[in-house]
């Protein structure tokens, strides 16, 4: 397996490249002002890629990262991961991330709205490769003793097109080849274009020869740490400890982007309020997980001008675009030694009030419910008493927290 994490710094443009530029248009963002405060060494290494894959247990893996039945009915989860294991091993690249890849890009729906430009379920830039395929041939260069060597992969398998880039299983074949020549070339990539520094070649999968933010490659790697749980079938994953009361991580695939943290101030400076909990970058969907054994003292949702209501699940989504508090749909749960978890704006919850709680056990999926200017995350709140204190300083370790990595770059 080659699996190159090499750090990639900006460097000056080298002379002109022997091949047409490829540049990544319509590159989906949301948080790119955060992700760019993260150099790519404040980050961990990621985990390495596992062998002799079992294939029921990687299709079991994909499914639950795709969201199960709903979108992975019948067979589908086991074409797709018997065709993401076969070219992965054709074309020597991680299939976890190729999972990663396909569910960031279209959470695993073959289907896309007419008006994308990408196709297929890792939305492939057709227009950006298709200058560089003749023939069943890749052609692409890479750099040696200095010079440009020309390069070609063998992916006569299946014409390049769209309609073949858009049918799940040659859009498979694709993702690996493309992968592939990413892989390979991304030093010589670093040394040609002036690059944001990143660390991982799929971040050219968005951008092409020149990557503009770290912002997609975090989400594509945080979801490969998922799919690598669910492939080793791990619930809990320990976090720290709150005086004792060990806690463990609320969302998979740590460690986790704090968006905003603890005591931020929102609003004017005569106006507003601080930030009574921590922000956490998620996706829509994905499972969230009680932080220690406990009993729910709270599922539902603030109404204005009437208190908090606890609502069942099916209540909780008729209110789940509003009209309800601020908060969104959420869940409290009491723990031993006083603290209280609150977990805000989620999509679903699946707990009711005096329910008994396990470390690690899902309570309900991440939403936006509730936040009326941003994207899906998770708010996480850690009550004792009346008094807040910060989340992220007893799961510092799942977490990564510009602020605290680069206070300088504020
Ligand atoms: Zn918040």
């Amino acid at each position: 397996m080659l699996l190159a994490f090499g750090v990639h710094m900006a460097v000056a443009a080298a002379d002109r490249v022997p091949w047409q530029r490829r540049i990544g248009k319509n590159v989906d963002i949301h948080h790119k002002k955060q992700h760019e405060r993260v150099r790519p060494d404040m980050w961990p290494a990621e985990p390495p890629t596992l062998k002799d894959v079992n294939v029921a247990k990687f299709t079991d893996a994909l499914k639950f990262l795709c969201g199960g039945r709903e979108r992975m009915p019948g067979d589908r989860s086991a074409k797709y991961a018997g065709a993401i294991l076969d070219n992965a091993d054709r074309f020597d690249v991680d299939p976890f991330l190729m999972a990663a890849l396909i569910f960031d890009q279209s959470r695993c729906l073959p289907k896309q709205p007419d008006n994308e430009t990408r196709y297929g379920l890792s939305r492939i830039d057709v227009d950006m490769h298709a200058p560089h395929v003749r023939n069943g041939r890749y052609i692409y260069f890479i750099l040696d003793n200095g010079e440009w060597q020309k390069r070609d992969l063998d992916v006569s398998a299946f014409p390049f097109n769209q309609w073949k880039a858009a049918h799940p299983l040659t859009n498979i074949f694709w993702t690996a080849a493309i992968l592939h020549v990413f892989y390979a070339q991304s030093a010589a990539l670093a040394e040609a274009f002036p690059q944001t520094p990143h660390r991982h070649p799929v971040s050219h999968w968005f951008f092409g020869d020149n990557v503009r933010n770290s912002e997609p490659e975090d989400r594509v790697l945080t979801a490969r740490r998922r799919m690598l749980q669910y492939y080793q079938d791990v619930a809990v994953i320990p976090a720290g400890d709150y005086n004792g009361l060990p806690l463990v991580s609320p969302l998979d695939g740590v460690p986790r982007m704090v968006l905003d943290d603890f005591g931020y101030w929102r609003g004017t400076k005569r106006q507003g309020h601080t930030h009574q909990g921590v922000d956490l970058v998620a996706e829509m969907d994905e499972p969230i997980r009680a932080v220690a054994d406990g009993r729910v003292t709270f599922a539902g949702a603030d109404m204005p001008g009437a208190g908090s209501r606890q609502l069942t699940p099916e209540e909780a989504a008729a209110f789940r675009d509003g009209p309800i508090g601020a908060g969104g749909l959420y869940v409290a749960i009491r723990h031993e030694g006083g603290l209280r978890s609150y977990y805000m704006h989620m999509d679903t919850f699946i707990v009711a009030e005096r329910q008994e709680v396990k470390a690690g056990d899902i309570i309900g999926t991440v939403g936006r419910s509730g936040a009326t200017d941003s994207g899906a995350h998770l708010h996480l709140e850690f009550r004792v008493g009346e008094e807040r204190v910060d989340p992220a300083v007893f799961l510092a370790p799942v977490l990564v927290d510009p602020k605290r990595l680069a206070p300088t770059a504020e």
